[in-house]
Formats: structure tokens, C-alpha cells, sequence
């Protein structure tokens, strides 16, 4: 993967904040708030290997702004993770719930550590391990987490378990992206990529771009990259020519079917070796020449190295935070629309809201429902997204921006700083 080591994503978060509080005139104790996470739990812990010996992890959780309700935000488990990665990751989250507008902060958790070469037992410890050191700072009212990268509806379940043994009551509203049967909710697990092919649409209409029948490439064939691609070829009726995950990618000129790459990828664990597929690099899918790019891997990878080789119309960002600031100038002049990932990937978390509302009611809705509401919210997100950037002249993510940012503003403003 094309990913840069030496730019620091928190760094990139608080360069975005300072963009927006230039043009809506913030003054600097606010701005510095902004750009302050508001708690930060880092917790070393051990865990039994399954050969017996015990192994330290570090893991993290930041809860950035609660200025709109409690925070929300995956947990993501990675041999890079680091603390400024997760402040950043949390700080997006703080801005994507602004976007969508539901009712919560934004937070985030990591664990370095290498999920891939781990049993299912030592994950299973990890997890729970992680979540008993954690527990005093989550909760359904103070703190929601979700999966994010290689993390799933299991290792939610592993959370929730842990969390409600403690309590001594099953918590279903700790955590969501759970399993169905534990209180998870119809589309979940489809509902980033979901959301990224509703936002896709509207774009390509307002920008005369064609979907149907366009090119499409993907990178990152996990969570969001797969079921996008999946919704882009039945849905919309798109050309799928790229696709990569972390050991390359693929590219085949009259379109990939993405049902089958799914199907190789269970097998075989790549997409790599595709049959009647072109080999090509990661660094390739990026700047393939189509319609619709969609970075639906990790953060930095379009950089100020790259920026000028993309040649996509649409840049959807169903990962969180693949294009650096510079590059997004580069983007903007070359025209190419970015549909930045506070937008295009909050389709995950809107419907983790619509779990978490279903886990307190106790009263749980029909797929049909589920799309429908995640639908008018994507759509209109887009549309408050596209005034702000018609009225503002100013990209697309700089308008989510200021939208995002006002709303957490007017909260804190409204609610006054204690005491
Ligand atoms: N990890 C996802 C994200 O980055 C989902 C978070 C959630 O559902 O709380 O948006």
C-alpha cells in the first residue's frame, strides 16, 4: 500500500480544522478546543498466547468532542496503530456525526497489534482484555464503539459480552455493528459501502459523470470496498475495472465481477490471482483511469506524490482519511470532485446510530426500513454538503466541514463551557 509513514494524521485533522475556522472567522480558544481531544485512556495489557506465554498490547481510546451527545467510533486493530492516528480517526468521527446530523461525538480505539497472524482464541482474549480496560470510559450513554479495520460483528460480540458480565445485565447499546441475534441491526453490515454508492449517485448526477456503464476502481476490497463494489455493479450498473486489497490489485479492462473477486478473496485470501485479471499495484488502482475512484483502504494514500496521476472524475472516500491535505488542493484544481470520507463513508456509523436506537427501544426494524432511512440521510447529507460548497465556492470536504464544524460549535456554544 502507497501509505507514507511520515505524515501524521493528526496532524492532517488539525490542519482541516484550522482551514475552516479561517473561513468561518473562529476565534482561538474555540479553535484550540477543536483541535484538542477531550480524553484520551491509553492502557497496556497482557494476553495468554496460545503457546502459553503472555504478551503485552497497547491499546487506546479517544473520546474527541461530546459536545453533540456521547461519542461514537469504531475500534480498529492494527500493527501501525498509533495514538495520534486514533485522535485523528476520532476528531473525523467528531465532524462525520455533525455531517449526518445524529446525535453524538466522536471518538475512536486502536489496538497495535497484528490481527492476521492471531488465532481466533487470542483475539477473542485481546478483545476482552481490551474492552474490561476500556470499560470505565464506554457505555451506551457515554461512549459507543463500532468495528473498524480488521475488527467485525464478532469482536462486537466479544465487547458487548464483556461489558455485560461486568454489569451483571446484558448491555446490547454498548457497542454496535453487533451480530444480529445479539441486537445488531438489519444492514449494518453493509451500510458503509451502501451509503458510499448513495452518495456516488447523487454526485455523478449533479456532475453529468456516468455510472452506469462507467469505470469503477476500488481500493481496499474489506468491509467498504467490497460491498461498494458489489452495489455499484448491481445497482447502478457500473464497470468495475480495479480492485486491490493490502497484497495488490487487479485491473481488467471490460469489468470485474465483483461477486466472483468476493468469492476468490474467501478462498484464496486476496484478490491477487483473479483468473483473467491483469496483476497491477495498489499504486496502479489509484491511478487508473476511470470514472469513479473509491479509496476504501487506509489513510495516505493520495498524497502530493500521486495527486496529479489521478485521473478519476469522482474520488469517493469510503476509507477515512486517504487524501492528505496538498493533494486535496491538487484534487480541486485538476476538478476532479472529492467526496470526502466525513460524507461519503458515514453511511456505517448512521446506521449504527439506527442500531444503537433500536437497542434502547427494544424494538428492532425491517431491512426495507433500515435502507430507506439510511438513504434519505446520505442524500440529504449530500445536498446540505453541495449548498455549502455552491454557496462557499469551496471543495466538498471543506463544506462538510463547515458544516460539521458549526453544528459542533453551536452545540458547545449553546450548551457554554463549564463552569
Ligand atoms: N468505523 C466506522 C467509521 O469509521 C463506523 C463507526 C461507528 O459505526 O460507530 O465510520
Amino acid at each position: 500500500m502507497a501509505s507514507s509513514s511520515t505524515i501524521n494524521p493528526f496532524e492532517t485533522a488539525k490542519a482541516q480544522v484550522d482551514i475552516v475556522a479561517d473561513l468561518i472567522g473562529l476565534d482561538g480558544g474555540l479553535r484550540d478546543t477543536l483541535k484538542a481531544p477531550k480524553r484520551e485512556l491509553t492502557v497496556h495489557f497482557p494476553v495468554r498466547m496460545d503457546s502459553g506465554d503472555y504478551r503485552i498490547y497497547t491499546g487506546y481510546r479517544v473520546q474527541y468532542n461530546m459536545a453533540r451527545g456521547p461519542t461514537k467510533g469504531g475500534i480498529r486493530y492494527h500493527p501501525q496503530v498509533t495514538l495520534d492516528e486514533v485522535r485523528a480517526l476520532a476528531a473525523w468521527m467528531t465532524w462525520k456525526c455533525a455531517v449526518v446530523d445524529i446525535p453524538y461525538g466522536g471518538a475512536k480505539g486502536g489496538v497495535v497489534c497484528d490481527p492476521k497472524h492471531m488465532s481466533h482464541g487470542e483475539l477473542e482474549r485481546l478483545t476482552r482484555r481490551y474492552a474490561s480496560e476500556i470499560a470505565p470510559i464506554i457505555g451506551p450513554e457515554m461512549d459507543i464503539p463500532a468495528p473498524d479495520v480488521y475488527t467485525d460483528s464478532q469482536t462486537m460480540a466479544w465487547i458487548m459480552d464483556t461489558y455485560s458480565m461486568q454489569k451483571g445485565y446484558s448491555v446490547p447499546g454498548v457497542v454496535t455493528g453487533k451480530p444480529i441475534s445479539l441486537g445488531g441491526s438489519e444492514g449494518r453490515g453493509e451500510a458503509t459501502g451502501r451509503g458510499c454508492a448513495y452518495v456516488i449517485r447523487e454526485a455523478a448526477r449533479d456532475l453529468g459523470v456516468r455510472v452506469k456503464g462507467g469505470t469503477v476502481a476500488v481500493q481496499g476490497f474489506g468491509n467498504a470496498g467490497s460491498v461498494a463494489s458489489r452495489l455499484l455493479y448491481d445497482e447502478q450498473g457500473a464497470k468495475i475495472v480495479a480492485l486491490s486489497d493490502s497484497k495488490g490489485g487487479i485491473y481488467k479492462a471490460d469489468g470485474l465481477n465483483p461477486h466472483a473477486v468476493e468469492e476468490h478473496k474467501t478462498k484464496t485470501g486476496s484478490v491477487v490471482g483473479f483468473p483473467g485479471a491483469k496483476a497491477i499495484s495498489n499504486e496502479e488502482v489509484l491511478e487508473a483511469k476511470v470514472d469513479v475512484l473509491v479509496p476504501a483502504a487506509l489513510e495516505n494514500q493520495i498524497t502530493k506524490k500521486n495527486a496529479d496521476k489521478i485521473q478519476a472524475k469522482i474520488v469517493a472516500e469510503a476509507a477515512n482519511g486517504p487524501t492528505v491535505p496538498e493533494a486535496d488542493t491538487i484534487l480541486f484544481q485538476k476538478k476532479i470532485a472529492v467526496l470526502p470520507d466525513v460524507l461519503a463513508n458515514a453511511g456505517g456509523v448512521t446506521v449504527s446510530y439506527f442500531e444503537w436506537a433500536q437497542d434502547i427501544q427494544g424494538y428492532f426494524w425491517e431491512l426495507d426500513e433500515v435502507n430507506s432511512r439510511l438513504e434519505r440521510v446520505m442524500v440529504r447529507s449530500y445536498n446540505d454538503v453541495h449548498k455549502v460548497a455552491l454557496d462557499r465556492k469551496v471543495n466538498n470536504r471543506t463544506a462538510a466541514y463547515v458544516l460539521a464544524i458549526q453544528r459542533v460549535v453551536d452545540a458547545m456554544q449553546i450548551r457554554g463551557i463549564y463552569p
